[in-house]
């Protein structure tokens, strides 16, 4: 008889494919001695896991696609530094030396090691670092075991159309797994923004996380269906069933070849209101994604990704060359280049920017408040930013104000670079508009302060949220509070969308919650015209806004805003999604 499990959906799709259940996510590892004459062996033996691990993971980053989040290659980055570090490569030598012991187990006595280390910082960063090393550790150790069909060595078994079910997937291997032709993959543990939930989503892998005791239940090479949309696995379908999924699937290939004809319509709403959709991109491949679903430009490029994984900091010159590329693909769209947002949850150097470990990184030393501190730093790119706009419409766009003392400061640092340039000789546009994101409480609180002194304003509610509400962007634990439809967080957004109106300045909203279909009609509603998403997802926003009626829209979102009860709120959210 059909039975049903279920999970958080974290991307689309519905699919029916034969299950490869990983029993065991823990490595059985044990000491046995080495004879003396034999120690050099075990060596070389625990340094060409090194390498073939090193070789898995560069292979790996060779397949993430174009359309990635940045981060993601980053963190593929991350492990391979990881075992260059002597740490990993050098203490198990001198282990495996001293005591005479097999490879394994001293990788492990030096895995237990950093690990205590870790777990004695109380630091939600820092442990992220102790989930790296495991991974990092568990790749080498499954080499060394030989042992196939690991969450870390799954090229020798096939995998082609099966779905996947797991303890936890790394990046890692969803790619590879995602390369080998799996139809979905559920996972126990996991959350919206994990790593692999947001890879599932860029690669358009059907999944399901925190699907708990899923692999207690799934027998190995039974027939399962995966509802990514909806969250819920079933297994022992009867035919029933299966033709359901079947028709499902033929609607879903439909309404993609329906959203494929967008591409070259406009984003205009039935009655008539022209709406601006931008595209968020990290990397100069993410332009190639935005032009191929013809976004009006970029509202949010972030600078971090040349920050990362390396030990100096990229000149001016390089920069000016990066962005000139990336708005030369634009043929004439504008580039809103936000200048560097590093700190928090975008760490360079292990957290210690600017000295210690923060305790409180994401109300520390970040974006706009390290950039102020440091000009070796901002200088470079405010020059670059500057000279780019010499060849096209760019805008520049400042990261996590606070307050207008700091607005007052950057914009006398950006005029000092104006005039540095025209001692140099070097051409730039005098009026390129100068931008703020609006992703602090008090920024949107004092909106119209800032919108006297800017050009435009965009609301990055992804922070907006996050600091409204008191919930790390990041903690699973807290996830089920990070609620965009909180009074609070709508409040704010329409005192900045107003504050815009009344200074005649642009507010655009570049957060998550400007791509999400749910969201878009009640922001129409809040009198939101600009728009800027992850490229993938302008298409079903463009439907969505073309099916809106903007005046009916603004009646609904003012009593949502009024609203008592957020049970009220959702209801009359969902109608407004009804109402489009
Ligand atoms: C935001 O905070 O909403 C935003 C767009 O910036 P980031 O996600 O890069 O912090
Ligand atoms: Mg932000």
């Amino acid at each position: 008889m059909t039975f049903a499990l279920t999970g958080i959906g974290v991307s689309r799709g519905i699919v029916a494919g034969s299950a490869y259940v990983q029993r065991a996510s823990h490595l059985e590892v044990t000491e046995y001695s080495i004879i003396a004459e034999r120690v050099e062996d075990e060596v070389a033996r625990f340094e060409q896991a090194l390498t073939t691990a090193r070789q898995q993971l560069q292979t790996i980053r060779s397949r993430i696609p174009a359309s990635t989040p940045a981060d993601i290659a980053a963190f593929i980055d991350t492990h391979l530094l990881m075992l260059d570090d002597g740490a990993l490569s050098r203490a198990p030598v001198d282990i495996i030396r001293r005591r005479r012991c097999n490879a394994e187990w001293a990788l492990k006595v030096q895995c237990d090691e950093l690990v205590s280390v870790f777990d004695e910082m109380d630091d939600a960063y820092l442990s992220t670092r102790k989930d790296d090393v495991n991974h990092v550790v568990n790749r080498v150790l499954a080499i060394l075991l030989r042992q196939p069909g690991r969450s870390t060595d799954h090229d020798d078994v096939e995998l082609g159309g099966c779905i996947v079910i797991a303890d936890d997937l790394t990046p890692a291997d969803t790619i590879l797994m995602k390369h080998q032709g799996i139809a979905a993959f559920v996972t126990e543990h996991g959350g919206v923004n994990s790593h692999s939930a947001i890879l599932a989503r860029s690669l358009g892998i059907p999944a399901i996380v925190a699907a708990h005791h899923v692999r207690r239940y799934i027998r190995q090479g039974e027939l399962v269906i995966v509802d990514a949309e909806h969250g819920v696995i079933l297994a022992d379908a009867d035919s029933r069933v299966l033709e359901h999924v079947r028709e499902r699937q033929r609607a879903e290939q439909r309404a993609r070849a329906r959203l494929g004809r967008l591409r070259t319509q406009p984003t205009v709403t039935r009655d008539g209101h022209e709406i601006r959709l931008m595209a968020n991109v990290e990397t100069p491949d993410d332009v190639l994604a935005m032009k191929q679903y013809s976004a009006d430009g970029i509202g949010l490029y972030r600078t971090e990704l040349l920050y990362m994984n390396r030990a100096d900091l990229p000149t001016e010159e390089e920069q000016y060359r990066t962005y000139l590329e990336v708005l030369q693909a634009l043929d004439g769209a504008p580039l809103t280049i936000r200048t560097v947002d590093l700190g928090a949850d975008k760490q360079v150097d292990g957290g210690r920017i600017g000295g210690a470990v923060a305790t409180n990184p994401a109300l520390g030393l970040r974006a706009i408040r390290l950039c102020l501190r440091d000009p070796k730093l901002f200088f470079p790119q405010l020059y670059a930013i500057l000279r780019v706009s010499a060849h096209g419409p760019v805008r520049m766009m400042l990261p996590m104000l606070t307050s207008i003392h700091e607005l007052s400061q950057v914009l006398q640092m950006i005029a000092e670079a104006r005039l540095t340039l025209v001692r140099r000789g070097e051409a730039f546009d005098a009026a390129m508009p100068v931008g703020g994101m609006i992703e602090v409480p008090a920024a949107a609180l004092a909106a119209d302060l800032f919108a006297d002194q800017l050009d435009f304003l965009s609301l990055g509610t992804n922070d907006l949220i996050q600091y409204t509400l008191a919930v790390d962007r990041l903690e699973e634990e807290v996830s089920y509070l990070y609620e965009p439809l909180h009074p609070a967080v709508l409040r704010l957004i329409q005192m900045t969308i107003a504050a815009g109106e009344r200074k005649g300045i642009p507010v655009s909203m570049c957060g998550e919650m400007a791509g999400e279909t749910d969201y878009i009609p009640l922001l129409l509603g809040l009198g939101l015209r600009e728009f800027s998403m992850h490229p993938s997802l302008i298409l079903e926003a463009r439907r969505v806004i073309r099916d809106a009626d903007v005046g009916r829209l603004s009646a609904v979102a003012g009593k949502i805003v009024a609203s008592r009860s957020h049970d009220e709120i959702v209801r009359l959210t969902e109608q407004l999604t009804g109402l489009r």
